[in-house]
């Protein structure tokens, strides 16, 4: 494998968040009865004309930026030729030879991963983005849960003319696991800064790559293989490991590699050839006559541009800076917009350390149980600092705090209720916690003696009946000293 090089390209497809299409006003609204969302103009009957949404113009604007883009002063939109039964008009209306935006350099961070997915090292790694531009979606055809579907092919264009912005790469991409980081890098910087929903399970993110293999030291590509149908990001991923193992073996059998487009099919984990690139269609593109070149001035940049919010990768490396994290730590706490403005509010109680720890580790499990996301949290940013200040001044238990937050999250009170309602705080009283160990030691008098027989391991023993008679509420520090100093007495009156 070693003497082999990878070369990979990718092609992403994201849906533009519009409330209506990109040449018409019909609704873009997912689920809709099959057709209800349609006009003279996505149906593409003769004479109707295509109007250009301006958000659709936005959002774009907000996707190049993410990614790094340069936006182009003008850009023409063309027809892309092709018979299709989704596609009503022999044509999409796409953009060539001077598109919405070209040349970005994007910096995301990557890792190799070992067979089970677990990630070794992240790495920074530059990414050469070839063009952004616009397009409308084509309709869908339906071959599925209608009647006669054995013998008729039914088509719904609520699909058509809803508006995309494809994203192409230069083949810059070495390894599976690059493309995947990708991918994930695209699909968290569009939802970030509200371009798209990129959910790739409900098709408003579609991806293709394009895979060679070339013997390493070559400077000339291989013959390309396009893949398509990897509808979730560890299909791409397997999709592609698969696809770089199956054309050595090809080459080294000494067979050639077919320009082609294969499909993936993941329950055989194979791809399989859908058509060979000879067949290709040309697409005679050409200027699109009824709409005007799209000129968007500097001054439109420079104000989408200042409305963006800080981006992922910057954000991430201010929460290191700021407030002291792990990249990793951050990583996560960056993975959606959401969840770095809920950690910020909740940092800002003093203890940015402990904030990173309860989101990352036992918010983020409640949250998972209960199937809901940070933004819809039962526990607010206030209620989890509150919860943390009351850790840090002993008021409660690390251990205690566990169950209040289980509490907090199912009843959606504040921590203070909460404690009250479990009987108060941290029991810190040392008589009470005096009287309470020396009813464990009566009441235990095996354990007892063979505590002082020498068996010490014992003293977790105490600790736990002690707080377990407290309800949870002992202070665990003072206990143990307490059950020891008890202990300890009773050895030297022997
Ligand atoms: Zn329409």
């Amino acid at each position: 494998m070693t003497h082999w090089e990878t070369i990979i390209g990718l092609e992403v497809h994201a849906q533009l968040s519009t409330e209506s299409k990109i040449f018409c006003g019909c609704s873009t609204r997912f689920g809709s009865e099959p057709n209800a969302n349609t006009c003279p103009t996505c149906l593409g009957l003769p004479g109707a004309l295509p109007v250009l949404n301006r958000r659709v113009v936005e959002l774009g604007a907000r996707a190049a930026l993410a990614l790094g883009l340069q936006i182009n002063e003008r850009s023409i939109f063309a027809r892309k030729n092709y018979f299709y039964p989704d596609l009503p008009k022999g044509y999409q209306i796409s953009q060539y030879d001077q598109p919405f935006s070209a040349n970005g350099t994007l910096e995301i961070m990557t890792a190799n991963r070992d067979e089970a997915g677990h990630v070794h090292e992240w790495k920074p790694m530059t990414v050469n983005i070839t063009r952004l531009h616009l397009e409308e979606d084509a309709g869908k055809n339906v071959h599925e849960g209608l009647p006669d579907v054995d013998r008729y092919s039914y088509i719904d264009l609520n699909r058509a003319g809803v508006p995309l912005a494809e994203i192409v790469t230069e083949p810059d991409f070495r390894s599976s696991w690059e493309a995947y980081d990708y991918v994930n890098h695209v699909r968290r910087a569009l939802q970030w800064v509200g371009a798209s929903d990129a959910d790739m399970e409900k098709g408003n993110l579609r991806c293709e790559a394009n895979v060679s293999v070339r013997r390493r030291g070559d400077t000339a590509f291989g013959t390309k293989v396009e893949l398509k149908n990897l509808n979730s990001f560890r299909f791409l991923q397997r999709a592609i490991e698969y696809e770089i193992d199956r054309q050595i073996s090809e080459v080294e059998a000494g067979q050639r590699i077919v320009q082609e487009t294969r499909l993936w099919n993941e329950r055989e984990s194979k791809t399989y050839s859908m058509r060979s690139k000879e067949e290709a269609h040309d697409y005679r593109y050409f200027p699109e006559p009824d709409l005007p070149p799209l000129v968007v001035s500097p001054n439109f940049v420079e104000k989408v541009r200042a409305a963006l919010p800080e981006l992922p990768e910057a954000r991430r490396r201010r929460l290191v800076q700021e407030y002291n994290l792990s990249l990793d730590d951050a990583a996560q706490l960056t993975e959606t917009r959401a969840m770095a403005d809920y950690y910020e509010a909740t940092a800002a109680s003093g203890n940015p350390r402990a904030a990173a720890n309860w989101i990352i580790n036992e918010l983020a499990r409640e949250l998972r149980v209960a199937g809901t996301d940070i933004a819809s949290s039962p526990v607010s940013p206030e209620s989890l600092s509150e919860m943390i200040r009351m850790i840090d001044d002993n008021t409660i238990s690390g251990k205690m705090a566990k169950e209040v937050l289980a509490q907090m999250f199912s009843s959606k009170r504040p921590p203070r209720e909460v404690v009250a309602a479990m009987g108060g705080g941290q029991l810190s009283d040392e008589a009470e916690i005096l009287a309470l160990v020396e009813r464990v030691v009566t009441e235990s008098p095996k354990q007892t003696e063979q505590y002082l027989a020498g068996k010490t391991a014992l003293l977790g023993y105490f600790v736990g009946q002690v707080i377990k008679l407290s309800a949870g509420r002992a202070n665990p520090q003072l206990v143990n000293k307490i059950v020891k100093q008890a202990l300890d007495s009773r050895s030297k009156l022997k």
